[in-house]
């Protein structure tokens, strides 16, 4: 491993009894940059936070953490680490402040120290207005807010005892509306500027797109496919010409020329919006023959694009590419 990187996995593998969660992972995160773990229902990511927090022993393989072994080194992990997990243990009953003031007593911050690091964090994620309020009066987003304080709180940090080295987030989106969503967001994107190295987990694929340097795509307890966004979707996805046609009655005369002219197996259809989209090879061959062919069979387009594929469609494309092998 390189010094600098802040997660080492090797081989990590977890059995349920006979049910096997984690077959064989492998990953290794640069200190300081986000890596997205994206994967479907069961995959084995909470299960693997849960193994490089400490809290779950695994059957097999290795994992370091901060350098830090999480079977051998547990305290030394914990100590560098942050964890926010689906469901946090906050005190709906207490403040915002009060909270963080209690968790940093809970990490040893004398109280003088408590208050004051509850106090940055409660501004430093834009709770500061709402901080005497109680939980139990906070929106989706500042819970979420509050959560991600409240896994700040600890660690030894790299800026003075302020903040762990390595966080985990255990989908933090999950059920917010999009405007809690796009608050956490930006609250992840300030502590990846202090440094912070992150590990999210996330169903989202947009969620991944938007914050992760580096984004492993797991299925079945494995690294399937991994790479940047654009790298994934480069490598994985197949570029797709779009066609909105002008008269709906044509549409069906289109589709057969537009998968014609794009060489492609099958075109799929938006009748609300018009919209054929196939997928193609050769770009711009592609373009100019669809271009071409409308005009010979007479179908008005009211716009042709290229475009490149979404994460969406490599994402499905890989974890359907398994289970047709299956
Ligand atoms: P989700 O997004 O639903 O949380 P996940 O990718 O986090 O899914 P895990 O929770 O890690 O997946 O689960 C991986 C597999 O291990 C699943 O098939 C799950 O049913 C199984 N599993 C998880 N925890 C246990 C347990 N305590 N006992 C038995 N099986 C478990």
């Amino acid at each position: 491993m390189g010094t600098d990187d802040a997660v080492v996995i090797e081989g990590l593998r977890k059995d349920y009894g006979t049910k096997r969660a984690l077959a064989g992972l492998d990953l290794t995160v640069p200190a300081g940059t986000v890596q997205g773990l994206l994967g479907p229902n069961g995959a084995g990511k909470t299960t693997a936070v849960r193994i490089l927090a400490t809290l779950l022993r695994p059957s097999a393989g290795r994992a370091l953490v901060a350098g830090h072994d999480v079977v051998t080194e547990p305290d030394a992990v914990r100590h560098r680490i942050g964890l926010l997990g689906q469901h946090a243990a906050v005190d709906e009953d207490l403040s915002g402040r009060q909270n963080l003031e209690l968790f940093g007593r809970l990490h040893h911050l004398g109280a003088r120290r408590a208050a004051a690091r509850a106090g940055e964090l409660l501004e430093r994620f834009a709770l500061a207005d709402t901080g005497r309020k109680p939980v139990s009066a906070y929106s989706g987003g500042m819970r979420r807010r509050l959560d991600l304080a409240a896994s700040l709180i600890g660690g030894d940090g790299t800026d003075g005892g302020a903040g762990p080295q390595v966080l985990f987030l255990d989908e933090p989106t999950t059920g917010l509306d999009p405007r809690g969503r796009t608050e956490v967001w930006s609250a992840v994107r300030t502590l990846v500027g202090g440094g912070t190295t992150v590990l999210l987990t996330t169903q989202y694929l947009e969620e991944a797109d938007q914050l992760a340097d580096a984004i492993a795509v797991i299925d079945a307890g494995r690294v399937v496919a991994e790479g940047t966004a654009d790298e994934l979707k480069a490598k994985l996805g197949t570029d797709r010409i779009d066609v909105v046609v002008r008269d709906a009655t044509r549409l069906q005369a289109a589709a057969s020329v537009v998968g014609m002219a794009a060489g492609a197996a099958e075109v799929t259809r938006d009748e609300d919006r018009r919209l054929l989209s196939a997928p193609v090879t050769d770009r711009m061959a592609a373009l100019a023959e669809t271009v071409r062919a409308l005009d010979a069979a007479g179908i008005e387009a009211e716009d042709i694009a290229l475009r490149r594929p979404t994460l969406d469609e490599v994402f499905l494309h890989t974890t359907e590419a398994r289970e047709d092998a299956a």
